[in-house]
């Protein structure tokens, strides 16, 4: 989708630090990480929020990665959190469905 950033990254035509990719799904660093470890999972369709990933069928796929992703930075044994915002009283910034994992230090509940 034009002008969508994380399209853009999917695609290579935009920089970030990958960690995961395969045929459908990208995983790569927050610009502005709130964690020790904060990644973020999109498909590599565009897809506005969770609610479209749901009914694409890809959310098992998002999760599966962002569990690979947890595992290889360390955070599998001490905890992580998997966060999709959604529209915006969550605060959703970019439209284009991303899965926050974060861990890597105690996180408190519930978020602001
Ligand atoms: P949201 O608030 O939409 O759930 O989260 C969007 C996230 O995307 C934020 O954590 C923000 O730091 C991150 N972000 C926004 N633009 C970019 C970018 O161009 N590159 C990367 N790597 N992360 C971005
Ligand atoms: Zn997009």
């Amino acid at each position: 989708m034009a002008d969508c950033i994380f399209c853009e990254i999917a695609a290579g035509r935009a920089p970030a630090l990958l960690v995961f990719e395969d045929d459908q799904v990208v995983a790569f660093e927050d610009i502005e990480p709130r964690a020790p470890v904060h990644v973020l999972v999109v498909p590599r369709k565009h897809l506005a929020d969770a609610r479209e990933a749901t009914q694409d069928g890809l959310l098992p796929r998002l999760f599966e990665a962002a569990h690979t992703v947890a595992a290889d930075r360390g955070v599998a044994g001490s905890g992580y959190r998997l966060v999709f915002n959604v529209g915006a009283d969550a605060g959703q910034a970019v439209d284009h469905a991303h899965l926050h994992v974060l861990g890597g230090r105690p996180l408190r509940w519930p978020p602001g």
